[in-house]
């Protein structure tokens, strides 16, 4: 039998290659990590958490105006975006510093650099070349760069609207998905004049139909400027550095800053995937089966490189059951279904299971319960802001094969929903779970009778 240096090498240090690397290594497996940035990958560095720090930040204007209704005066305000960015920073050094010691502490050796396959059990990084009885490839994903557009290279991405050096005056955001959505509400929050541009016909073209909507609205009431059925067409940066953006639709309008936020692509490129004979998909993802097994025995992939959900919980899942399936000799297959999830704009949106649309073309009959009312918080500060809940419910079955909400800790809310949903709880449950009170949450299960039901896609509503 071939004996080799190690026997796993993973190649990318984000939340799923560490938290593979991690668990191999306390097995007492000889483990190498390569990274060639920073340890944490897009959700520590340059994703989920800094932009939730970034959230935080943007809400507080809200709160200063929430607080008259309640008593106080707050004083005058002002905000500095250099030390939002500092401490976010100090924060995210903080959490790296958390990544590399687990790695140690397990016994993982990390290795700073760009890893490159030679052969499918051989890894170089500069000038090392190392084996592995297995390969795991954990690369992650980066902002599609949108090559058709001409005067990309004046735009910004995600990874640049952490680091800015200041906070622009205006900006537009090119998509309708979660990336688009969430900043377009941070930059507003902190005071820059934002307009996003959605090539659909309404934002977040994958959620509940009501959600997008109830968002949309409520997104517009506080004065982000959306823009839909359109497309920017060029960007031309002017003689004082501002962007002359064109759209399909004939404007020409300009702004400090244009984001683009169209979506993300696997990081395959320059990997050495053909010495291997690993096979890979139009956008360059790495093909897996159930197991994140690629097309070569020995080589694995997990996360945003396998383009399959891309969510750094999943890629977190993943990374748990390659550890089953390939040193426990318990084959895991990763489970997809019924992903509970969160868009960190404000309001809130958090789902989890199918979509009424969705659903609809699923099951013959559904029960549709939905609330909408304003949550408690706002009745003192005088805001309008609306919450909306709704349960999708089979109606053959009873399950709940949706919940969505959009509102404050629809988030938190979500998380939970999904333990119920992933359970395939059904609606008689629901109805016998009591209230806390007094939340938001307890209308989740105090809709006694649908709201609509759905037969055939028509909506038929009880008399
Ligand atoms: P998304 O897939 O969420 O959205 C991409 C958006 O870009 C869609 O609105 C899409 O339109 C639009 N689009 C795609 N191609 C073009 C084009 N050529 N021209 C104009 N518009 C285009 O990607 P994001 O970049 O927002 O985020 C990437 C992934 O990161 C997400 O899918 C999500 O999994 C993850 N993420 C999760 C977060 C969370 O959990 N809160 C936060 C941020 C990211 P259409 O809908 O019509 O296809």
């Amino acid at each position: 039998m071939a004996t080799y240096d190690l026997d796993l090498f993973v190649i990318g240090g984000g939340s799923g290659g560490v938290r593979a690397g991690r668990l191999a290594a306390a097995m007492g497996k000889r483990v190498a990590i390569a990274e060639e940035y920073r340890f944490g990958g897009t959700c520590v560095i340059r994703g989920c958490v800094p932009k939730k720090l970034f959230v935080y930040a943007s809400q507080f204007p809200e709160h200063f105006e929430d607080a008259a209704g309640y008593g106080w005066t707050v004083g005058e305000t002002s905000f500095d975006w250099p030390t939002l960015v500092a401490n976010k920073d100090r924060e995210i050094a903080r959490l790296e510093g958390l990544y590399r010691k687990g790695l140690e502490n397990a016994g993982a050796r990390i290795i700073e650099g760009r890893a490159v396959l030679l052969d499918r059990h051989t890894v170089q990084v500069g000038a090392e070349t190392l084996t592995a009885e297995n390969i795991l490839i954990a690369t992650g994903g980066r902002p599609n760069p949108h090559e058709a557009l001409p005067g990309r290279e004046h735009c910004i991405y995600s990874n640049e609207a952490f680091d800015l050096t200041e906070l622009p005056r205006t900006i537009a955001i090119e998509g309708g998905g979660y990336i688009a959505v969430e900043f377009a509400n941070i930059f507003h929050g902190l005071g820059v004049e934002t307009t996003l541009i959605y090539r659909g016909k309404e934002i977040l073209s994958r959620f509940d139909g009501d959600v997008r909507r109830g968002l949309h609205e409520a997104m517009e009431a506080k004065g982000i400027r959306i823009i839909c059925q359109d497309i920017i067409e060029k960007v031309e940066k002017r003689a004082d550095g501002r962007l002359d953006t064109q759209l399909m639709s004939g404007n020409v309008e300009t702004f400090d800053k244009v984001m683009l936020a169209i979506g993300r692509l696997p990081n395959t490129e320059g990997l050495g995937l053909e010495k291997t004979g690993v096979e890979t998909g139009v956008k360059g993802e790495i093909r897996v089966d159930a197991y994140s097994r690629t097309s070569v025995e020995n080589i694995w992939a997990i996360g945003d490189v396998t383009d399959r959900v891309q969510l750094t919980p999943v890629a977190i899942h993943e990374a748990m059951c390659f550890i089953e399936t390939v040193f426990k000799d318990n084959p895991t297959e990763v489970d997809h279904q019924d992903i509970a999830t969160a868009v960190f704009s404000q309001p809130e949106i958090g789902t989890v299971g199918l979509s009424e649309e969705d659903a609809a073309r699923r099951f013959e009959e559904l029960e549709i319960y939905r609330a909408s009312f304003r949550p408690m918080r706002h009745t003192l500060s005088g805001r309008q802001e609306k919450m909306i809940m709704k349960l999708v419910v089979d109606a053959s079955s009873r399950r709940v094969v949706g919940a969505h909400i959009l509102g404050p800790d629809a988030g938190e809310m979500a998380q939970l929903l999904g333990i119920a949903i992933k359970g395939e709880l059904t609606k008689d449950v629901f109805d016998r779970t009591m209230a806390v009170h007094p939340t938001a949450a307890e209308e989740l299960v105090t809709m006694y009778r649908p709201t609509y039901r759905v037969r055939n896609g028509e909506r038929l509503y009880d008399r």
